[in-house]
Parts: structure tokens; C-alpha cells; sequence
């Protein structure tokens, strides 16, 4: 039986320009207590604390609480005792009283996984001892207030589980305010919140059965479980479901002593960024609040203030606020106290050379001194990725390497999407402002509830402000739209990190949960109402704007230019037509990977040409209907290849079992039975012929071909006619005709003499010849074990992972989707193997087919055209299989390029 490992650290410690880790720790100290610690080492003021290590929270699993608990007194005691020392207080003190926060941290930031919990170690006698410390009465008893309730919710589980449900302190707090006419916490007198802290605590016993706890000790161990017990919580699985985080990772707990925001009008909090997390500009930015704690500044429910004064400036004209009023009521950081501005400037600016990467940081200034709580690389959206990671190569921050490595190939996506189009946007109806929070177009339905986000095809969530339980539902809206909170509230760094456009802050807004309505200048909407969000410009827009496709231009195409530089795998497209063929050149794509034939077949004027083909009883009717197709096919297969002008293009013959191209209602079959002379029954007879038990496993891909030649035969003129074709017009097509589907030599062998004495009759006919490959898609298992076999004659080798997934794992690609995502749940699987290749299983077979067909054809052309060709990880085990190159949807190009340029700069290092 496994047990605790006796010897080994598991608190580490930090502070006062020593600790124990550094930023390299990740994984064991979790992202926040990696920088905490280097944070300390290089010198910026952190309030000195401890980190219990990720590891502790994998054994406070496998083990349970008491053991670990156990397992680490002695380190968490010796730790405290660090602390006091640097501080000059004590743990549970009644005249000169430490006290702590307690947060998670993972080794990747997880929003909204657990809230932190602040002021631990108060009680009813700690309060008093507090009182007389900072000679602020006022201040202590609004930090015991504060505790229980964040304690009460976080550790005590007290916090409402649906949104019908109230917070049971909210409750009583309005109850407060409603007996004494009062509107903000601000005015709560001190005896309010002394008996606020009583009513607290009342409310704690009558839920929880249990009376608050006073120890110190005991409140610090019940928050420590309470953020391992976080991690498998319902929201922390399901941003690591979102993101294919493992559950072994595991969280940290920081444990730090505690500084005040709240200690007055010297006093304050807020989070800045080094860059502008929206667009990447270099701009120094960020949000403060006067006499407040950190929650403060993210819930938005004060309206927060500028760091700098040229965002205060930016700020007030998009809210319409006069400069008179700018300067008095909402003066920045910098105008109002510039010593503190001075101090904290130089930090970005030195944290961000240190990291090189963009900071996200959040401080406390208590009582006129400057602490610096955090810091991390900052979520930012697709577009300021790229540009900073390009303005940073300028700026010789960093090297063009570290530029392509710091892209987040998935986050391109964001800059595929479509814009709104300039000219609609001149006629739009814009009803409100709000603050550009997220970059991006949004039109959509409205809904109030994140859990109602799925309501409609494209929703817009239109909140007060947003909490970490809206998550799942900002994940599913299009858009995102908040009455309150600024630039760094919940709803607008979470959209960014998401790359979702939001709109934050939009104070016109009166939004009515009860009624769902939303009314801004006297006009009232509703559910279901369209609106547009221009998260650019924080522009609301009354109905739907037009939207056009994006270009792959400025700082996007220099790191795309740059990633070609290093990128020695190429990527082709998956492409059925000109058009998207046209795409995928127009964002970088190096040839066709993939023409699935059977796509073009789906037209109106030809899918009846085709249902007569696969009718006909007869070779002669079956031929009658492919010379229909023949034209139509050569006609396509040219305007393909002019798109690709001299690229090498795959063409795979047809595939797809004949069934899915037959009428099944009743209209369509009596209409066929006309067109064709023959009777309703005929028709009807010859489609139940077609059924089959497996169609994923029957008479599709090369058995199509093989069963009936004459369509592998119209196929193969039609693409040798379409290159000759081009090159009396002087354009170069180099074709590359695929085998779908084949599991042994023979029938490949079969197939290929077909193309072979098709292509030469057409050389003779023409009395002209062009270059082109045989090969064949590998996608059954067999053929990746006889690949040595094969490679004697398939001039290259595409890997179909779809099928082979499909066919490695016995997971019908059509049925998969009733258990996959239970499977996901229960972490039986990591991820969707049919969107991130299973390296381990299907990935050996990929290798074992590459290698075995090396073996024989040293130079065999390898690639892969399953879905997996554009997910970054697959291109990563892709190119270290060495593949000449991976084709993906032309949208995915982009993907893929970075994705393969950072494999092989990863293989250099
Ligand atoms: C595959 O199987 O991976 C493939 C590309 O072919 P299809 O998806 O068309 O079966
Ligand atoms: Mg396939």
C-alpha cells in the first residue's frame, strides 16, 4: 500500500527578500506561490508567507485530512513563526494580533476556483486587541465582518447553490440598511458591524449546526482543506474539463500575511496590467480603489478609478464624465498619491523585464506603504498576444523564438472570427456605452442567467456583474455585457482570458432580473431581443450588425511571416472547393492535405446524377450517370488546383458509404423513380439494399472503388484531365490521388492499376502527360502494421486519425458523443481523443506506420489529414514523428503554423 512519504518539504517560505522557491516551482508551488517567492528574491515588497505545496493536496486526496494535516503541523507552525518574526505580531494575539489570507493557486491560473479567504485569525477578543493596534475601531470590526462572511461562504459552506437562493449575510445586511434607511456599507456605524459580526455568527450556527470558529488554528486548517477540497469542486472541474487540465495537477495554498487596503483614505487597493490585456498596446493601466480590499476592485460594485491619468482621461470621456468632475471624484493613482504611482510604475516595469511577458498585478497600499500581493503573465485576448509578443521582439525584450512560443496557437482562433463590417456599423443604432472590456463582434439573443446561456443559437448574457458561477455560461454566450464592474472585473478578465467579446461597466443599463428586462433610456428589452456588442469600442447596438472575414494582416501575418522562419513541417489544408481552397492560400496554407470527393457530390444539380449511379443495377446505367458527373468533377478539380496554382494537391477518391446519398423521404423518392423510368418500389427496394448494420465498417472507402471500378475510373480522368487542362492554360497542378480506407497491399494494388491505365489512356487521348503520386490514406489499423508492405508501392502516406481513432479505441465516430463526455467526467478519459490525438495509443500506431513505411521508402512522403491536424498538441507528436506535414480546415492553417514552427523550436532547445 502507497503511504506518506516522511522526508520531503512541503511548506515552502517567503519574504523579506528570501524564500525558499522561485518562479521556476511552478508545478509544485502552483503559478501565484512560484511568483510570490521570485517576487521576494528579486526584491519587491511581498508580505512575507508560506506555500503548501501541490503535492500535499494529490496526497490530502489519496490520504485524506487527517493524515496530511498531521503530516505538516510542524512546517505550517515553524512557517507561521517566520512570519510573526518578519512582522512583529502574533498568530492569534489578542494585543498585537497576525493575520493571514489563505488562497488557492494552481500551477495555471484558474479563475474563480476558490474564493480567497482574507482576515483569518479574528475572533471576538482578536477584534478588540486589532482595534487598539490601528487605532481604528471602524476598520477592525469591518475586517471580522468581512472574515466571517468570506470564511462563512468559502470554508463553512454557506454560500447560496442557486442563483433563487440568497446569501444568508447579504440578507442580513440588507435587513440592516433597509431598519437604518442606510444605502452603503460605507455608512454602516461601528455598532452596526459589531452587530453585523454577531448576526454572522448567528446565522453560521443555525445553518451549519456548528458555532463560528474562534481558534485561530482551527480556522487556518479549515482553509487550508477548504481550498484543497476547491480543486475538485464543480468549478474548478469544469474550467479544467474546458481546458484539458489534469486532475493530478493538483493546488497550492497560500498562506500570507495579511496587509489593508481598508485602513483608510492613505490606504487602498487595485490591479494593474503592464500592457493593455484588450489590444496589447504598451500602456500602463490598471484600476484602483481607495479604502477597499481586493474583492472590491474585481466585484465592481464600487465604480473603480484609473491608475494612470492618460487612462483616467480615456476613461472619462467614455463615460461622459466631465474633467471637473474627472479630477475631483475619480482622480488617478498617478494624480493622487505620485509618490506611491512612482513606486509602483517601476515594479511593472521591472517585473515585466524580469518576466518578459506581460504582467498582471494586483496591490495594497496600507497606510501610505506599497505591497505588491501578485503576480502572473496576464490573460489577454488573441489579438494583444500577437502584438505583444511582436512589440516585445522589437523592443528587444525578448528573442524571436520566445515571440513564437509565446503564442497560444488556440487563441488564434479569436482573430479568424469574423468583424463587423465598417459599413454596417456607420447605420447602427448604438443605445449605450460601456467599456471596451474584451475585443471582438458579438450579435445575439439576450439572456439574464448564465445558466440559460444555451438558450438560444447565439446568446449575449446580460448581467449586473458577473461571479465565477457564471463561467460555463460566459463560456457558451457569444457576448458579454455587465452594468457594473470596469476593466478588471470579473466579467472582464475572464472574457479576455476566454477571448470573448464583453462589453463591462455600462452604467445606462437598468436590468431586472425578476422581469428579464433591460431598459436603457426608457426603452425597454427583453429575452430573446437581438443586440450587438462591440467589445472594441463598447459600443450596445440595438438588433443585429453585418459582419465580414477577418485578414490576416499587421502584427498577426509578421508572426505568421516569423513562424514560417523556423517551421520546417509544413501545413496544407483540408479543402472540397475552390473557395476554401482560396482561404486556406489566403492564411498560409502549402498545399491541399485532403479533397474529400464526395463533398461536391452534395449539390443539388448532382446529387441526382449520383443517386442514379448508385441505383443503377447495371454497369452500363452506372457509367450513363458518372459521364453526367464527369464534367462536373474535372470542373471542380480545376478550379481547386488554379487555387493552389502549382501546390501539390490530395485528392481522395470517394468514400463515404453509398447510403448517406440516397432520398429518404418520400417525395425525393418518387421524384427519382420518375427521373430514372423505374418504379417507386424499385427505388424503395434498392435503398434498403443499401442499409447496413455498420456503415462506418461496410461498403465505403476503397471498397466502393474496388466493388465498382468505373467510379474510381470517372474520378481518376476527371483529376488527370483537370491538370492537363490547366497546363494548356500554363498553370501547374501537381495532383496527388489518394486511396481511401485500405487495410492490405492488394487492395491497394487493385486500385491503383485502375488510376494507372485510366491516366494513361487519358495521356494517350491528349497525347500529353503530367506528374502525379498514387498513394493512401493510413486509417485502418491493419495498414499501419503492414505499412513496410504498403510503402512499396503508395508513393506517400496520409494518416486519416479520425478513422484510426475511431477504429483503435471501437468508438463509433457517430455514436461516441453519448458516452465520450461521461467519460471526461469521470476522468476515464483526459480529453476527446477525436480532437487530441491519443498519443499513447493511436499515436504508436501513427508512429509505427511512419517507421515501418520509411523502412522500405526511406523518402515516403508522410502527413495527416484527420481533425487532429490543426490541435496544437497533434501537431507537436506530428512533427516528432516526422511528418513532412499536417493538413487541418482552412481556418486552422494559421494553428498550425504557429503550432509547428514552436515544435521545432522546442526540438532545438
Ligand atoms: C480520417 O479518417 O481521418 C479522414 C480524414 O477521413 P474522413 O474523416 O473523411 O473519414
Ligand atoms: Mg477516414
Amino acid at each position: 500500500m502507497e503511504t506518506l512519504q516522511e522526508v520531503k518539504t512541503r511548506v515552502y517560505k517567503f519574504g523579506n527578500k528570501t524564500a525558499d522557491g522561485n518562479s521556476t516551482m511552478k508545478n509544485l508551488l502552483g503559478g501565484k506561490g512560484a511568483n510570490l517567492a521570485e517576487m521576494g528574491l528579486i526584491g519587491i515588497p511581498v508580505p512575507p508567507g508560506f506555500t503548501i505545496t501541490t503535492e500535499v493536496c494529490t496526497e490530502y486526496n489519496k490520504f485524506g485530512q487527517d493524515a496530511v494535516v498531521k503530516m505538516i503541523t510542524r512546517e505550517v507552525e515553524d512557517a507561521i513563526e517566520n512570519i510573526e518574526n518578519i512582522m512583529g505580531s502574533k498568530f492569534g494575539d489578542k494585543e498585537d494580533p497576525l493575520l493571514v489570507s489563505v488562497r488557492s493557486g494552481a500551477r495555471v491560473s484558474m479563475p474563480g476556483m476558490m474564493d480567497t479567504v482574507l482576515n483569518l485569525g479574528l475572533n471576538d477578543e482578536v477584534v478588540v486587541g486589532l482595534a487598539e493596534k490601528s487605532g481604528n475601531e471602524r476598520f477592525a470590526w469591518d475586517s471580522y465582518r468581512r472574515f466571517i462572511q468570506m470564511y462563512g461562504d468559502v470554508v463553512l459552506g454557506m454560500k447560496p447553490e442557486s442563483k433563487e437562493d440568497i446569501d444568508p449575510f447579504e440578507e442580513i445586511m440588507e435587513a440592516l440598511k433597509h431598519k437604518r434607511n442606510i444605502e452603503l456599507d460605507t455608512d454602516f456605524t461601528v455598532q452596526d458591524l459589531k452587530d453585523l459580526c454577531y448576526d454572522f455568527k448567528d446565522a453560521v450556527k443555525k445553518r451549519t449546526g456548528h458555532d463560528f470558529p474562534t481558534n485561530p488554528w482551527d480556522q487556518l486548517w479549515g482553509a487550508v482543506v477548504a481550498v484543497f477540497n476547491s480543486w475538485n469542486g464543480d468549478r474548478a472541474v469544469y474550467y479544467r474539463n474546458m481546458n484539458g487540465y489534469p486532475s493530478e495537477w493538483g493546488t497550492a495554498v497560500n498562506v500570507q500575511a495579511m496587509v489593508y487596503g481598508n485602513m483608510g483614505d492613505n490606504s487602498g487597493t487595485g490591479v494593474c496590467f503592464t500592457r493593455d490585456a484588450g489590444t496589447g498596446e504598451n500602456l500602463f493601466n490598471g484600476e484602483y480603489l481607495i479604502n477597499a480590499q481586493g474583492e472590491d476592485v474585481v466585484a465592481g460594485t464600487r465604480t473603480p478609478q484609473q491608475i494612470t491619468k492618460i487612462g483616467s482621461l480615456r476613461w472619462a470621456e467614455l463615460a461622459k464624465v466631465e474633467e471637473a468632475e474627472r479630477a475631483e471624484l475619480y482622480p488617478s493613482l498617478e494624480e493622487l498619491m505620485p509618490e506611491i504611482y512612482n513606486e509602483l510604475n517601476e515594479y511593472q516595469q521591472k517585473l515585466e523585464l524580469h518576466y518578459k511577458d506581460m504582467q498582471d498585478m494586483e496591490f495594497t497600499m496600507q497606510d501610505g506603504k506599497l505591497w505588491i500581493l501578485q503576480t502572473r503573465n496576464g490573460k489577454r485576448t488573441g489579438a494583444a498576444m500577437v502584438k505583444i509578443a511582436m512589440d516585445s521582439l522589437k523592443e528587444g525584450l525578448i528573442t524571436e523564438e520566445q515571440a513564437i512560443l509565446q503564442i497560444e496557437p488556440n487563441k488564434l482562433d479569436e482573430l479568424l472570427h469574423p468583424v463587423f463590417d465598417p459599413k454596417a456599423l456607420k447605420s447602427a443604432n448604438v443605445i449605450a456605452q460601456g467599456l471596451p472590456a474584451s475585443p471582438g463582434a458579438a450579435t445575439g439573443q439576450i439572456v439574464f442567467f448564465a445558466d440559460e446561456a444555451d438558450k438560444f443559437k447565439k446568446s449575449i448574457l446580460v448581467r449586473i456583474e458577473t461571479s465565477p458561477e457564471d463561467l460555463e455560461g460566459m463560456n457558451i454566450a457569444t457576448g458579454i455585457l455587465t452594468a457594473r464592474g470596469g476593466m478588471t472585473s470579473h466579467a472582464a478578465v475572464v472574457a479576455r482570458g476566454m477571448g470573448k467579446c464583453c462589453v463591462s461597466g455600462a452604467g445606462a443599463l437598468k436590468i431586472n432580473y425578476k422581469n428579464r428586462t433591460l431598459i436603457v433610456d426608457g426603452h425597454e428589452y427583453h429575452e430573446g431581443d437581438w443586440i450587438s456588442l462591440n467589445g472594441s469600442t463598447g459600443n450596445i447596438i440595438e438588433g443585429k450588425v453585418a459582419t465580414i472575414e477577418p485578414e490576416l494582416s499587421g502584427e498577426f501575418a509578421e508572426i505568421m511571416e516569423l513562424s514560417d522562419k523556423f517551421a520546417t513541417m509544413k501545413v496544407r489544408t483540408n479543402a472540397d472547393s475552390p473557395k476554401d481552397a482560396k482561404v486556406a492560400v489566403k492564411f498560409g496554407a502549402q498545399g491541399i492535405g485532403l479533397t474529400r470527393t464526395e463533398h461536391m457530390f452534395f449539390e443539388v444539380d448532382r446529387i441526382k446524377a449520383m443517386r442514379e449511379m448508385i441505383l443503377s443495377d447495371t454497369v452500363k446505367g452506372r457509367k450513363e450517370a458518372l459521364d453526367q458527373l464527369l464534367p462536373m468533377q474535372r470542373e471542380d478539380f480545376e478550379g481547386i488546383f488554379e487555387a493552389m496554382a502549382g501546390l501539390p494537391v490530395t485528392v481522395r477518391l470517394l468514400d463515404p458509404p453509398l447510403h448517406e446519398f440516397v432520398p429518404h423521404a418520400l417525395a425525393q423518392q418518387k421524384e427519382l423513380a420518375e427521373e430514372m423510368h423505374i418504379s417507386l418500389e424499385a427505388v424503395k427496394n434498392k435503398i434498403a439494399e443499401l442499409e447496413e448494420f455498420n456503415p462506418m465498417l461496410g461498403h465505403r472507402g476503397c471498397r466502393l472503388g474496388i466493388t465498382y471500378p468505373e467510379i474510381t475510373e470517372m474520378q481518376a480522368r476527371a483529376i488527370i484531365e483537370a491538370a492537363l487542362n490547366l497546363k494548356e492554360r500554363g498553370i501547374e497542378a501537381k495532383p496527388e490521388i489518394m486511396i481511401p480506407l485500405i487495410g492490405t497491399i492488394a487492395e491497394f494494388e487493385n486500385q491503383e492499376a485502375v488510376i494507372r491505365a485510366t491516366a494513361n489512356k487519358v495521356f494517350e487521348e491528349r497525347n500529353d502527360t503530367i506528374e502525379y503520386l498514387v498513394g493512401t490514406m493510413i486509417e485502418i489499423p491493419r495498414a499501419a502494421l503492414t505499412a513496410d508492405l504498403i510503402a512499396k508501392k503508395a508513393e506517400f502516406f496520409s494518416f486519416g486519425t479520425n478513422d484510426l481513432t475511431q477504429m483503435a479505441f471501437g468508438y463509433s465516430r457517430d455514436d461516441a458523443g453519448k458516452f465520450l463526455p461521461i467519460y471526461i467526467e469521470h476522468g476515464i478519459l483526459k480529453v476527446d481523443p477525436f480532437e487530441v490525438l491519443d498519443q499513447e495509443g493511436v499515436g504508436q500506431l501513427v508512429k509505427m506506420g511512419t517507421e515501418k513505411g520509411r523502412s522500405t521508402k526511406p523518402n515516403l512522403k508522410v502527413g495527416i489529414c484527420g481533425e487532429h491536424g490543426g490541435e496544437p498538441s497533434s501537431v507537436e507528436f506530428c512533427f516528432n514523428t516526422g511528418m513532412n506535414y499536417v493538413s487541418c480546415s482552412p481556418y486552422r492553417v494559421p494553428i498550425a503554423r504557429i503550432a509547428s514552427a514552436q515544435a521545432a523550436i522546442k526540438k532545438q532547445a
